[in-house]
C-alpha cells in the first residue's frame, strides 16, 4: 500500500529497519512546524540545531534513495502543526497507509494516537530501534513500589545485558567507584579542549527570525559547535573515547569558570536525537578501554557506562512509569517564579553567573552546573517547578521531555517527594567551594552565612532544611545535617533565617 512515515526531530536513526531498503511505495516525511517551536520557550541553538539536524538526516535518505517530503518552516502549504500536515499529505499524495515511530514524549504519544484515530486510512506505530529497555520495562521491573532506585534497576542492566560482566559478578568486583571519582580539577592532567563541530547556520537562522519564532539565549555569529549529523556524531564519540575517556569519571563531578565541559562527552544532542545509539557509545567505550588498559581505568569506564545505560534508560523508564501525573508533582508546594537573571545571567553569584551565561551561550552545561548550581538554587529559593521545567525543557538542546523532565522536577528539585532520588540535592555554598573555582572569583563570600556579603547558598540552604524538618528530620541519608542543625546555637540559626529572608525577598537584586 502507498504508504507516509513520520519522522520526529529526535528519531533520526539512520540504522532504523525502516531504512534498509528503498520501496517505491514508502515516501518519509519530516516537518518543521510551529507547534514545536512553541510549546516552550526555547534557546536559539535548540531550534536551529534540531531543524539542521532534520536536513541533513533528509539529504541522507535521499542519497539513499529514499522519497522524502521535507516541509520546512517557512513553506507556503506548511499549517505548522502535525495533523493538519499529515491529512493534507495523505489527501494529495493518495496515501493508504500511516505510520510513525512511537514517540519518546508524552504530549506527542497522545496528539499521534489521537490522529491515527481520526484517520480513515490504516495506521501503525513501530518502536524507534534506539534505546536498551521498553517504555514499560522499568515499571515491571519495580512493579508498585513508591520509590525507584538507580542502583538496583542499573545492576539489573548489566548482568541482562553482559555489559562489563564476569559471569555473574562485575568486573573488578565492584559495581560503584564513586569512591575514586569526583574529584576537584587539580590542574595535574591538561584539560583537552572540546571537538566543536563547525557549520555555518546563518540561512537557517535567518529563516527562524523571517518566521518570527520567538526564542532565547545567543549563537556565534559564524560557528555553530554541535553534532549535526551521523557522521559528525561519531566523530564526537572517538575524539570522547581517545582523549576525554581517560579522565572522565576522576573529574564527572568538577566545575571550571573558564572550561565548561572539562571531560564530558557533549554527545547528549546526537544520543537523544537519535543519531547515534546508547549500544554504540558503550561498545565504543568498551573497546577503547579494551584497548588502553594503561591509560584508561575501570573506574572511567564504570563512570560513563553507568551514565548511559543506568541514569538514561532509568530516567525514561520513571517517565513512562509516571507519566502525566509527574508533570503535575510539587511535593514542596513551591510557588515563586524565577528571577530575570536566569535569562541574561546577570547576578553577582559567581557561579550561577557562570552557570547561567554558559548554559546561554552554549545551550549546554554540565550535570553538576545543572544539578547542584542551576537546580539547588531554584529549590532552596522555592522556585515553582512548573517554572523550572520550563527553562530546563528550553535552555539546553538536549531536552526532551522524558530525560529533561525527570531529572529536573525530579532529582533535582525533588518535586517528585522522593520518587527518582532518595533525598534532596540540598547543598550549600561549601559544596560548591570544593568542586569548583567559582567562590573564588565571587561577589559574596561563601564562609559566610549571614551579614555583609553572605554567600546567599549558605542561609537558603539552612533556611530550607529548617522549613522541612517533618519531611527529613528522620531521613538517616540526613542524620548528620539535622543533627549540626539541631545542634547550632539559636541566636546564630536565628540570624540565618533572617538572612534568607532577606535574600528571598529581594531575589532579582542577588
Ligand atoms: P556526559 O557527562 O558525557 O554523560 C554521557 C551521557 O550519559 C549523556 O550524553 C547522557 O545521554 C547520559 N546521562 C548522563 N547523566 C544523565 C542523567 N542524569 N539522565 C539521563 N541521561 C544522562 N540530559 C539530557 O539528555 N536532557 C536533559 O534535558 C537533561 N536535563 C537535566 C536536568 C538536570 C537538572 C540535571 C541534573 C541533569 C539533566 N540531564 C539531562 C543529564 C545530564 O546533565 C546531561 O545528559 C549531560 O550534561 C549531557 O552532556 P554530555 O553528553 O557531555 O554528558
Ligand atoms: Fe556561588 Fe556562593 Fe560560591 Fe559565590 S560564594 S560562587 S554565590 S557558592
Amino acid at each position: 500500500a502507498k504508504t507516509l512515515r513520520l519522522i520526529l526531530g529526535d528519531q533520526l536513526n539512520l540504522q532504523h529497519r525502516w531504512f534498509a531498503r528503498a520501496d517505491k511505495d514508502v515516501y518519509y516525511t519530516l516537518l518543521e512546524v510551529k507547534q514545536e517551536q512553541e510549546y516552550v520557550h526555547q534557546h536559539v541553538q535548540k531550534i536551529m540545531a534540531f531543524f539542521a539536524a532534520m536536513r541533513n538526516f533528509a539529504h541522507q535518505l535521499e542519497k539513499a534513495g529514499h522519497q522524502v517530503i521535507y516541509i520546512k518552516l517557512d513553506d507556503d502549504h506548511n499549517t505548522h502543526d502535525f495533523e493538519k500536515n499529515i491529512k493534507r499529505l495523505i489527501k494529495e499524495y493518495h496515501f493508504e497507509r500511516f505510520e510513525y515511530q512511537l514517540p519518546d514524549e508524552y504530549r506527542l504519544d497522545e496528539q499521534l494516537r489521537n490522529l491515527c484515530l481520526d484517520l480513515k486510512i490504516e495506521a501503525a506505530a513501530a518502536d524507534t530501534e534506539h534505546f536498551y529497555t521498553s517504555r514499560d520495562d522499568l515499571k515491571n521491573f519495580f512493579g508498585d513500589r513508591k520509590s525507584y532506585l538507580m542502583e538496583s534497576f542499573y545492576r539489573n542492566m548489566r548482568v541482562k545485558y553482559g555489559i562489563m560482566m564476569n559471569d555473574k559478578d562485575p568486573i573488578g568486583d565492584r559495581w560503584n567507584f564513586d569512591a575514586e571519582n569526583r574529584k576537584k580539577y587539580d590542574g595535574k592532567v591538561p584539560l583537552p579542549r572540546p571537538l566543536v563541530h563547525k557549520h555555518n547556520l546563518s540561512e537557517l537562522k535567518q529563516m527562524i527570525d523571517q518566521m518570527g519564532v520567538s526564542y532565547f539565549g545567543r549563537v556565534g555569529e559564524k560557528h555553530f559547535e554541535w553534532p549535526l549529523s551521523r557522521k559528525e556524531a561519531l566523530e564526537s564519540l572517538r575524539y570522547f573515547c581517545k582523549n576525554l575517556l581517560p579522565h572522565f569519571g576522576t573529574y564527572e563531578d568538577a566545575m571550571l569558570q573558564n572550561h565548561a565541559s572539562l571531560f564530558h562527552s557533549r554527545l547528549s544532542f546526537a544520543l537523544n536525537t537519535k543519531m547515534i545509539s546508547p549500544r554504540e557509545v558503550v561498545s565504543a567505550v568498551l573497546a577503547a578501554w579494551d584497548q588502553d588498559r594503561e591509560h584508561i581505568s575501570i573506574a572511567q569506564v564504570e563512570g560513563y557506562v553507568r551514565q548511559v545505560i543506568g541514569w538514561r534508560e532509568f530516567m525514561r523508564g520513571v517517565y513512562w512509569a509516571q507519566m502525566p501525573g509527574y508533570a503535575e508533582l510539587n511535593y514542596f508546594n513551591h510557588k515563586t517564579k524565577l528571577p530575570g537573571w536566569y535569562w541574561t545571567g546577570e547576578t553577582k553569584m559567581n557561579c550561577l553567573n557562570k552557570c547561567i551565561n554558559q548554559s546561554l551561550d552554549l545551550a549546554w552545561a554540565h550535570h553538576i552546573q545543572r544539578l547542584m548550581v542551576i537546580g539547588n538554587f531554584s529549590m532552596l529559593m522555592g522556585a515553582h517547578p512548573d517554572e523550572v521545567d520550563a527553562w530546563y525543557l528550553g535552555v539546553y538542546i538536549d531536552a526532551i521531555q522524558w530525560v529533561e523532565i525527570t531529572n529536573t522536577r525530579g532529582m533535582s528539585q525533588f518535586a517528585d517527594g522522593g520518587i527518582v532520588g532518595s533525598k534532596p540535592y540540598a547543598s550549600s555554598a561549601a559544596y560548591i567551594n570544593r568542586m569548583s573555582d567559582y567562590c573564588k572569583h565571587c561577589h559574596y563570600d561563601y564562609k559566610k552565612k549571614y551579614g555583609e556579603g553572605a554567600c546567599p547558598f549558605n542561609s537558603l540552604y539552612w533556611n530550607f532544611l529548617d522549613a522541612h524538618r517533618d519531611k527529613f528530620g528522620k531521613n538517616p541519608r540526613m542524620g548528620m545535617v539535622y543533627k549540626n542543625l539541631n545542634n547550632m546555637n539559636p541566636e546564630e540559626l536565628q540570624r540565618i533565617l533572617e538572612q534568607a529572608e532577606d535574600y528571598l525577598g529581594r531575589l532579582e537584586e542577588l
